[in-house]
């Protein structure tokens, strides 16, 4: 089969024959029909994830549905033809983080499917049978590949900070297919939204498919803080702000501008980057600083069912062959993506 292969953590990709891969007795075979092409792929192709030079050649890419093509001798609960859609991270199944369902903290991980484990830039991939979820009826391999991370994770945002119709919610790198599937999930929960962008091509995509509770907001120049103020009932600054990219200037503007009581998440995969507020203002203004870990199996499946109804918009900007995820990723790492790119080999 065609896969695309990356040969080390740092390197590009290049399309290759490569075997057809085989299920073990714990494993299923899909066939890919849809796979988001990603900067948070981009970040684990960088090593941001794992550098370990031993995982490499590794075919790249977790965010995908598909149709089980194969199932191994002890796989029970997915057979041939049905419709999934994939989990990221690799979970042990017996922690008692995973038993009580909150399987983005396990706490015996195995990695990340797509990282360490050849993932679903193929034609055909194989995972643990624990690694694939229904995919809803109604939702399209498209829908399924958003819901895996681009959906999901928002949902998990929106979970742990509990938005409603109170909140301003800024979204930080709103033109990302997180922010942008952010964004809409706010909305939807009845808070106002301001989505932060850098250029002028990001904002007016973000206004292009978004509805009127969400407002483009430029995020560059020195008086930020005070248009966010400008921007939200009272003066008072947005009470939720979720940074989609890890940019700790904007992120220190957005703490500047942050509402009496407010909740700053972080959702970055980079390893570099610190952000640490005075304390006593930290105190004074009974601010909150979350981390927010990717989504549960639940999350994921949830999300599916938020685009098969209809009450999210899926934001498609691209469909792409195998041949063309090399220059995708270029464009990811110039800056100069916005949206999700979705792979259909
Ligand atoms: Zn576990």
């Amino acid at each position: 089969m065609d896969a695309c292969v990356l040969e080390e953590w740092g390197g590009s990709l290049s399309v290759e024959s490569v075997p057809d891969p085989e299920p073990g007795p714990n494993e299923v075979r899909v066939d890919v029909r849809a796979c988001g092409v990603t900067r948070t792929i981009e970040n684990a192709i960088q090593g941001g994830l794992d550098d370990d030079p031993s995982l490499t050649p590794r075919i790249p890419g977790h965010e995908f549905a598909g149709i089980v093509d194969a199932v191994g001798e002890a796989v029970e609960g997915v057979t041939p033809g049905d419709r999934v859609l994939s989990y990221f991270y690799l979970t042990c199944g017996d922690c008692d983080r995973c038993r009580r369902g909150e399987t983005n903290q396990c706490t015996n991980v195995g990695g990340w499917y797509g990282v360490n484990w050849d993932g679903a830039y193929a034609e055909q991939t194989v995972l643990p049978a624990s690694n694939v979820l229904p995919l809803p009826e109604g939702a399209t391999f498209a829908e399924g590949a958003i819901a895996t991370d681009g959906l999901a994770t928002p949902l998990h945002v929106c979970r742990r900070t509990d938005v409603t119709d109170r909140d301003t919610v800024l979204v930080i790198g709103a033109a990302g297919r997180i922010g942008i599937h952010l964004s809409q999930l706010a909305a939807l929960r009845g808070a106002r939204v301001l989505a932060a962008e850098i250029t002028d091509e990001r904002l007016e995509y973000v206004d292009s498919v978004t509805g009127p509770a969400v407002q483009p907001i430029d995020a560059r120049g020195t008086d930020f803080a005070k248009r966010l103020e400008t921007a939200t009932p009272n003066g008072d600054g947005p009470t939720v702000v979720v940074d989609t990219v890890g940019d700790t200037d904007t992120l220190s503007d957005a703490w500047e501008a942050l509402s009496m009581g407010g909740q700053i998440v972080s959702l970055t995969t980079h390893h570099d980057r610190s952000f640490a507020p005075p304390l006593k203002e930290f105190v004074a203004s009974e601010a909150s600083i979350l981390g927010s870990r990717y989504a549960t199996k639940d999350e994921v499946v949830r999300a599916a069912r938020l685009l098969a109804d209809g009450r999210i918009d899926p934001v498609v900007t691209e469909r792409v062959g195998l041949e063309e995820v090399p220059d995708v990723h270029e464009r990811i790492r110039s800056g100069q993506s916005h949206g999700m790119v979705v792979l259909e080999p």
